[in-house]
């Protein structure tokens, strides 16, 4: 109920235009907020200067970045700041909490009750620090002076998430009420970020609460749906003060942080690794195009079974959170499928006899599906082209995730499908439950088919010098399908064009399977020429 509380008030807030407001400290709403992390004041000034250009709603100024950090560089700053109109965190951080310089604590201390006569709207001080008897008092002193003006109390976890991080909270809280609580950890794990959401949901008032990592980075962006007080983005990989900060470009550009919401509904991609993936570019360019209150997330879900089939129970334990619907991609297709199954959901019998899923939804009752689109992206790239399959021989190459889906599509119709593969083993298990044939890469030499269709990670960037098949193998009647889509032109498409032969990029299936999945996540048509450019732009 209290969360419910928060979010009305806060949806009341967000319908305000925040310009107006600029130079005013709103309660309740989720500055975007730069650090300024530079090693002296004109190069801070440049970072503020950008970070104004590049929409921040907050500064803060990492004063422990400050070479020979003195009260009057300090003021200086806080002085510039202030001619932006934007709040300003004055933060002097201590070593073992992460800090720059290495300032003694007395001098720390000091410097943030100056930035505070200077007119800092907001300090952060550990609140380890603020124990102290001595520094704590000279702090409560320079807020009174200055009453408009707040402490954030932080607490930094380098090793990992908090033993009890509610406990901690509740400590700060009451050691002193006034204060924004700040806790921030290290997430080792996409799982660990699950004390943080809690946390969240459960308390109310102004508060910040992150994850740092790789593995924390969704913490930072729905750290807005979720009411932390401020979450953090960099003004680009050079100045980011914690791992896992996001550029601010991308808050922006790529998550539309002034749409976020506490209602918006949660998609993303789950798997490892999942950084350069095009499908957060691609969907939520075509949410915003549609006017969707729909988000989509790199999950990055490291493991295997058991860290995905966590990740699941977190997600659809917390209804609150809103998840709707995740592609999935290597590693977890067919830990994907098995966990649909294990819960009892709807899996197609298509997706059933592949036996792999790219795709999960979660219905407003919970209710779990899984699908394949990557099976259905493959054949309308194949068909677009061809259109008539009946007896052409196809040579697939691989017998991974995405050959069990080509195959599965191909053996539906009445084309004759070999499979060769690296691993024979693999590649006659696979031919055997599709009944077709099977052989080791060794054969390919004698390859006698009329499409070729490369199922294998090989050409993939960085490696873009590779092909699974030599140039002189590839006739000019033959028609060959690289999956691989990153780089668009393979070194295999390039040596096909130059033979004569036709070509279908990897990039049709990619657009054609998240079509299907934008589809399935919205009940539209998804703007595939919009997917198409922004997948371009992306690679
Ligand atoms: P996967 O399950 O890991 O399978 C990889 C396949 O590549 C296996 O058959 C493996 O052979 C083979 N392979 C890997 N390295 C090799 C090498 N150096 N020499 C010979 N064979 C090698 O991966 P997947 O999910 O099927 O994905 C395969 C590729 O499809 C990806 O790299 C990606 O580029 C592409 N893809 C495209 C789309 C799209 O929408 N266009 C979607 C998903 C994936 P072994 O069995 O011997 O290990």
């Amino acid at each position: 109920m209290q969360y419910i509380r928060t979010v009305t008030a806060k949806k009341a807030l967000f319908s305000f235009d925040f310009k107006r407001y600029r130079g005013y400290i709103c309660p309740a709403m989720t500055y975007l907020t730069v650090p300024i992390a530079a090693g002296d004041v004109r190069q801070a000034k440049k970072q503020i200067d950008a970070a104004v250009k590049a929409r921040a709603e907050m500064l803060e100024l990492r004063l422990d970045y400050i070479d020979k950090l003195t009260h009057e560089k300090a003021v200086k700053l806080i002085e510039y700041v202030k001619k932006t109109s934007l709040p300003v965190i004055a933060t002097c951080r201590d070593k073992l909490e992460g800090g720059c310089g290495n300032y003694p604590v007395e001098l720390r201390t000091n410097v943030l009750t100056t930035a505070l006569d200077a007119g800092a709207d907001f300090i952060d001080f550990e609140y380890q620090n603020f124990l102290s008897k001595s520094l704590s008092s000279r702090i409560e002193k320079a807020l009174n002076r200055n009453p408009k003006s707040r402490l954030i109390l932080s607490s930094h976890h380098f090793s990992g998430p908090f033993d009890n991080i509610k406990r901690d909270y509740n400590f700060i809280r009451t050691l002193y009420p006034k204060a924004i609580p700040k806790l921030v950890y290290l997430a080792e794990h996409i799982n660990d970020c699950f004390d943080a959401f809690d946390l969240l949901c459960e308390t109310t008032g102004d508060r910040i609460v992150l994850c740092m990592g790789r593995a924390g980075l969704i913490s930072r962006i729905i750290a807005k749906k979720l009411g932390s007080f401020v979450t953090f983005a960099s003004l680009d990989s050079e100045t980011s003060t914690a791992s896992g900060q996001l550029a601010i470009e991308q808050f922006n550009d790529l998550y539309r942080y002034n749409s976020i919401d506490t209602d918006m509904k949660l998609f993303g991609i789950i798997g490892s690794p999942v950084e350069h993936s095009a499908s957060p570019a691609i969907h939520n360019a075509g949410f915003a195009k549609a006017d969707l209150n729909k988000l989509y997330l790199p999950l990055l879900v490291d493991g295997q079974k058991e860290q995905f089939n966590k990740f699941m129970d977190n997600v659809t334990s917390r209804n609150w959170l809103n998840f709707k619907g995740f592609s999935v991609t290597i590693p977890h297709k067919i830990n994907a499928i098995n966990y649909v199954l294990e819960k009892g959901g709807k899996v197609d019998r298509l997706t059933k006899k592949i036996g792999a899923a790219n795709t999960i939804t979660i219905d407003d009752d919970g209710h779990l599906t899984a699908y394949n689109s990557d099976c259905s992206g493959a054949m309308k790239a194949i068909t677009d082209k061809i259109e008539n399959l009946n007896d052409k021989k196809t040579a697939v190459m691989g017998a991974g995730g995405v050959a069990r889906a080509v195959v599965a599509g191909l053996t539906d119709t009445d084309a004759i499908v070999t499979i060769y593969n690296r691993t024979l083993l693999k590649a006659e298990k696979l031919a055997d439950e599709f009944k077709c044939k099977a052989a080791g890469l060794d054969k390919i030499p004698q390859i006698d088919a009329d499409i070729i269709i490369n199922c294998t990670s090989i050409g993939m960037s960085p490696k873009i010098d590779k092909s699974p098949i030599t140039k002189e193998l590839i006739k000019k009647n033959m028609v060959v399908f690289d999956t691989v889509y990153n780089p668009r032109q393979t070194l295999l498409l390039k040596n096909a064009k130059s033979a004569g032969a036709m070509t279908i990029e990897g990039l049709d299936m990619f657009i054609a399977q998240a079509e299907t999945q934008f589809d399935l996540f919205t009940g539209q048509k998804a703007d595939t020429s919009l997917m198409r450019k922004t997948a371009e732009a992306n690679l």
